[in-house]
């Protein structure tokens, strides 16, 4: 049986930086998705998931915390090479 929260966390090393993606908080706005096509896209749910090979994405990580910073709902947390929180 799957695991409910593993299938609505879900976390990737991008860089030296990680992104959690929360999709219980997702509204499908698609910003993220916009700003960051290689990491980040809208699954037949309408919610954000990792794009494949997300986590070798040739993103520079100004990018890819401005793409979680977007999320008018908090959905994408962003944490530095230390593991401290920047976004939300
Ligand atoms: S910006 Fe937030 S609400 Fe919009 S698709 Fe991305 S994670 Fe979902």
């Amino acid at each position: 049986m799957e695991n409910v929260e593993e299938e609505n966390v879900r976390e990737r090393k991008i860089g030296d930086f990680t992104v959690r993606i929360e999709r219980d908080l997702c509204i499908g706005s698609g910003n993220c998705v916009n700003l960051a096509p290689e990491v980040f896209e809208l699954d037949e749910q309408n919610l954000v998931a990792f794009k494949e090979g997300a986590a070798d994405a040739p993103i520079d990580s100004a990018r890819l915390e401005e793409s979680c910073l977007l999320c008018p709902v908090d959905a994408l947390l962003f944490f530095d090479e230390d593991g401290e929180q920047i976004v939300p």
